[in-house]
């Protein structure tokens, strides 16, 4: 990961109201969208408001508040989606082996289906 939060990644654009999004659930702490490329029949993806690269970097410098209140609003999210009772998937890419492609922490709700195997090589 770079040593710094670049602030022109498009997850910051989106919370800067600079690029739009199809949003599901906003609190003080979270928000959470549309995935523009869905990998799932229902594919959503959750970021906090403040300025983190990815899962580490939120883990260890935000607030507990922070931390708390977005995985509620994870859960909140999920509820909005109405996934609940049908199942789904959480997942949050961190870095070159994983793939991760938007350097701002987000983590991906996947579901609405399903959603085959865990992990695909590929
Ligand atoms: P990752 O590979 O974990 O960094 O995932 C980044 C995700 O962001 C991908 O699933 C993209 O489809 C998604 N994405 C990129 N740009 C946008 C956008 N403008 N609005 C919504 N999702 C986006």
């Amino acid at each position: 990961m770079p040593q710094a939060y670049d602030p022109n990644n498009i997850f910051a654009k989106i919370l800067r109201g600079e690029i739009p999004c199809k949003k599901i659930y906003e609190d003080e702490v979270a928000l959470c969208f549309h995935d523009v490329a869905p990998q799932a029949p229902v594919h959503a993806l959750v970021i906090p408001k403040g300025e983190y690269q990815s899962f580490s970097d939120f883990t260890l410098k935000a607030s507990s508040k922070e931390v708390c209140g977005f995985f509620q609003a994870v859960q909140r999210s999920i509820e909005a989606l109405k996934l609940e009772a049908g199942g789904y998937r959480l997942l949050s890419n961190h870095g070159e082996h994983a793939g991760q492609e938007v350097p701002h922490f987000h983590v991906h709700i996947c579901g609405g289906g399903h959603l085959g195997k865990m992990i695909s090589r590929s």
